[in-house]
């Protein structure tokens, strides 16, 4: 493992606001045409770079590692212990599939390979950290529900996920098919054991957030 340890600084853990997924021009699918429960859901674990580097050979720039062992590829198998936990808290949304093993390998090939944890140990981690911090529920206790009507300060919602989790997060927005800006994804960034809080480096993104932002029922 040490010869082929990925070098990176800290993760993302990414969670997707459903509500604002299926809002979109584009709308959503449910696993089984079961709609899940009104909580952010997992996006993934990312492996990042504290500060973007040349890409070696090339003129090109990277900020995280992607794609780090083509020949390592998703097994269920291997985290059956894990699938109701996962079908929980890490489903897909996209209409291209019916069942989240497509989402779940996806983001084990691109990210989860990087992240020298094995497969298991992977999903597991992701799993528990968004256990160990309930953002709906924290958001909730900040004041901060979902709502039709209301807007919210974009910097509230960082300043609530900052203060019960000890690490400001990155906030990314998107837009729904009345072309409103709402609260999309909450980037959370975590130690290289996937276990804890760490300062995210630099600015935390914050993109395509306008001042005011929605954060709608779902
Ligand atoms: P998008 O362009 O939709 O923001 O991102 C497309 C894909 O690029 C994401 O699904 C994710 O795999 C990857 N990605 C985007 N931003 C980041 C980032 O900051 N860090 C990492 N590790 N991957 C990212
Ligand atoms: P990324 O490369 O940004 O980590 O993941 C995005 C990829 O996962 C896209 O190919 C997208 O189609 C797929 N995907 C499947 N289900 C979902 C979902 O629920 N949310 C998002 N954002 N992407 C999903």
């Amino acid at each position: 493992l040490l010869a082929s340890a990925t070098d990176f600084d800290f993760f993302y853990h990414v969670q997707q606001w459903p509500g604002s997924f299926c809002d979109t021009t584009g709308g959503c699918c449910f696993p089984g045409n079961v709609k899940p429960a009104a909580d952010f859901g997992i996006h993934g674990l990312w492996p990042n770079y504290a500060a973007c580097r040349p890409a070696g050979d090339t003129n090109r720039t990277r900020c995280w590692p992607d794609f780090c062992n083509a020949g390592d590829t998703f097994n269920p198998s291997l985290i059956s212990d894990l699938r109701s936990d996962m079908d929980r808290n890490w489903g897909t949304l996209s209409c291209r599939s019916n069942d989240s093993t497509a989402f779940w390998s996806h983001e084990w090939s691109r990210h989860g390979t990087c992240s020298n944890m094995d497969q298991h140990a992977y999903f597991l981690a992701a799993l528990r950290y968004k256990a160990r911090f309930n953002l709906t529920r924290i958001l909730l206790d900040a004041g901060i529900a979902p709502s039709e009507e209301r807007t919210y300060c974009v910097g509230s919602i960082r300043d609530a996920i900052g203060e019960a989790t000890g690490s400001a997060p990155g906030i990314e927005c998107n837009r729904n098919a009345r072309n409103e800006t709402q609260l999309y994804q909450v980037y959370q960034c975590v130690d290289l054991a996937g276990t804890g809080p760490v300062p995210c480096p630099a600015v935390p993104m914050q993109s395509r957030c306008t001042d005011q932002v929605k954060f709608p029922a779902f």
